[in-house]
């Protein structure tokens, strides 16, 4: 017998592929109503928070992603990229070349790497620097802040001053947080929170790290 869903479709019979299709609409239906519904409940227009945390992969391109929509509709996009450094990752190349972004990596590499605190705190308060500026231009529409959780993860950064900064930001303006290890402030603070789960990653099967895949 087969367990194919495709196969049991073509041999059900007639009366039994209508009843379906009539639950499957009346289930939709249902399912529509209900979505409407909370369609018309979120009426309200600003800007959010999204943070992207977790061990598993996807935070930053998540960010790149929604930089490539901003850009898409004639948004303008203020990158802060904390740890890399403007070395050849592929959203460097192509987003500083994008005449609606403005795009500033500012770092030295993994904290793993440097292994000098004083240096990494030099280069972080760099880059938060930028990021305030960022925060008080209405003419940015989205501000991707990349790999800024470990500022605070590590003590790089006090993070208060950085929670005043989003809360008085402009109202339209949307602000993605990335990176792992984010502190319980941040979560709070963030409008929508996605925590990547780490299932499998091809690095552990020895698979190599690849351009335009994962830099
Ligand atoms: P990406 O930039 O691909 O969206 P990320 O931002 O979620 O990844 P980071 O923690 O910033 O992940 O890691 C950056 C690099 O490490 C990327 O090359 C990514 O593929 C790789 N990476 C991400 N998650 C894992 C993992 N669980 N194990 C090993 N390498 C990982
Ligand atoms: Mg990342």
């Amino acid at each position: 017998m087969s367990t194919n869903n495709e196969n049991s479709i073509e041999t059900s019979q007639p009366n039994e592929t209508t009843g379906k299709s009539d639950k499957h609409k009346t289930k939709m239906q249902k399912l529509k109503s209900v979505v409407d519904a909370s369609i018309a409940a979120a009426d309200k227009e600003q800007g959010i928070i999204i943070l992207m945390t977790g061990n598993g992969k996807g935070k930053s391109s998540s960010g790149f992603g929604s930089a490539a929509r901003a850009l898409g509709h004639g948004h303008k996009v203020g990158v802060v990229q904390f740890l890399k450094g403007e070395f050849t990752t592929g959203e460097f190349l192509f987003f500083s070349q994008q005449p609606n972004c403005e795009y500033h990596a500012i770092g030295d590499g993994f904290t793993w790497n440097t292994q000098d605190r004083d240096s990494d705190i030099a280069t972080a308060k760099k880059a938060y620097a930028q990021t305030e500026k960022f925060l008080q231009d209405e003419s940015v529409d989205l501000v991707v802040l990349d790999e800024i959780t470990y500022m605070f993860k590590y003590d790089y950064l006090p993070i208060e001053p950085f929670l005043t900064a989003l809360r008085q930001r402009p109202k339209m303006q949307t602000v993605i947080i990335t990176g792992r290890g984010a502190k319980p402030e941040l979560k709070e603070i963030a409008d929508t929170v996605s925590v990547i789960d780490d299932v499998k990653h091809a690095f552990r099967a020895g698979i190599k790290a690849r351009p335009g895949v994962d830099w």
